[in-house]
């Protein structure tokens, strides 16, 4: 079997949301888009890193100091207002020590996992071994769903892994951006069952602002893809973000689109905090922490405008499927 290996953040199986059926889901690190809402900011960095749960540290409780000791680098050290401020970390990491730290040694020593490693390389034999275990549990709908990060931008990794899903008749689906070489998308997309893909402002100046890249070849590949024969389920996804893209003539837009590359279902989703905490373990502050979820009724309005342009409007996990 083919030994490609992929970074991984994530597997976790029993999803009914993110697909047909009861899935397992995989999520792979790196992304092309720095999205400031990212709800998974540990799949940015095609990298392993460090996160700290600073709730789980017993320094202050305990004493523990392990992973000052054991750290080559000198990149933890003591904070020394944690007797003043209540919501002070125990420990401050000094993360442009971790650059090329490849051992994780704090990581090692830290017996209550408030330091762990974010991200582990598997083979693509060692993955199949997982998704044909937890095949057993689907039932007869469903499958393996990749996320991310952007699962489609460790190609080699994915293609293979496609292909032994292919060969064990694995229903495959992909949470993607769609922000890749056209050639290599459609490419990969051959091996796929069933995409969501976000679209996540129409206007390329908004887009760029919002997640540092254009929209533009993101729709040239939606449109690509609905045009081209593809026999999967194209699901257009939208995260509703408060301020950003949730305005009337911005959702009209994205209809208009996606009735001109002849797609007739969306899946909106609202905004949440739940990355909150996994921003904080990667040492970085949330750029969305004061924003409130989307409320009920807003959803409801932009469903109805969806609707009323006759795109099949799924609200959060609210789907036919
Ligand atoms: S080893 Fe773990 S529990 Fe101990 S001080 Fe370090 S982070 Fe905290
Ligand atoms: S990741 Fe490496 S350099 Fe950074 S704190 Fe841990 S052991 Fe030290």
């Amino acid at each position: 079997m083919n030994e490609e290996k992929g970074l991984i953040f994530d597997i976790q199986g029993y999803s009914v949301h993110d697909g047909p059926g009861c899935r397992t889901l995989v999520f792979l690190k790196g992304c092309p888009l720095d999205c400031a809402w990212c709800s998974n900011p540990e799949g940015k960095q095609f990298k392993q890193e460090i996160m700290y749960r600073a709730t789980k540290c017993t320094h202050l409780t305990q004493g523990c100091e392990r992973c000052i000791s054991a750290c080559p680098e000198g990149a933890i050290r003591k904070n020394p207002s944690e007797n003043g401020d209540k919501e002070a970390n125990p420990l401050i990491l000094d993360r442009s020590k971790c650059q090329s730290c490849r051992d994780f040694d704090c990581a090692a020593v830290c017996y209550f996992e408030a330091l762990k490693i974010c991200g582990r390389w598997y083979t693509v034999s060692e993955l199949m071994r997982i998704l044909k275990r937890d095949q057993q549990y689907w039932g007869g709908q469903g499958g393996v769903t990749f996320s991310g990060g952007e699962p489609l931008m460790q190609r080699r990794f994915m293609r293979a892994v496609l292909e032994a899903c292919r060969d064990a008749y694995i229903h495959t689906a992909v949470e993607t951006s769609a922000y890749i070489e056209s050639g290599a998308f459609l490419e990969l997309m051959k091996f796929v069952d069933w995409a969501f893909i976000d679209i996540k402002h129409m206007d390329p100046e908004k887009h760029k602002i919002g997640t540092g890249v254009s929209n533009e070849l993101i729709l040239s590949n939606i449109a690509l893809l609905a045009r081209s024969g593809w026999s999967g389920r194209l699901i257009i996804r939208m995260p509703v973000i408060p301020g950003f893209n949730d305005d009337d003539e911005n959702i009209l837009k994205t209809a208009e689109f996606l009735r001109q590359v002849g797609l007739v279902e969306m899946n909106i989703l609202p905004f949440h905090r739940l990355g909150d905490s996994k921003w904080s373990q990667l040492g970085e502050i949330y750029p969305y922490r004061d924003y409130e979820g989307t409320p009920e009724e807003k959803l409801a309005h932009l469903q109805k405008l969806l609707l009323d342009q006759r795109i099949a409007c799924y609200v959060g996990s609210e789907t036919p499927f």
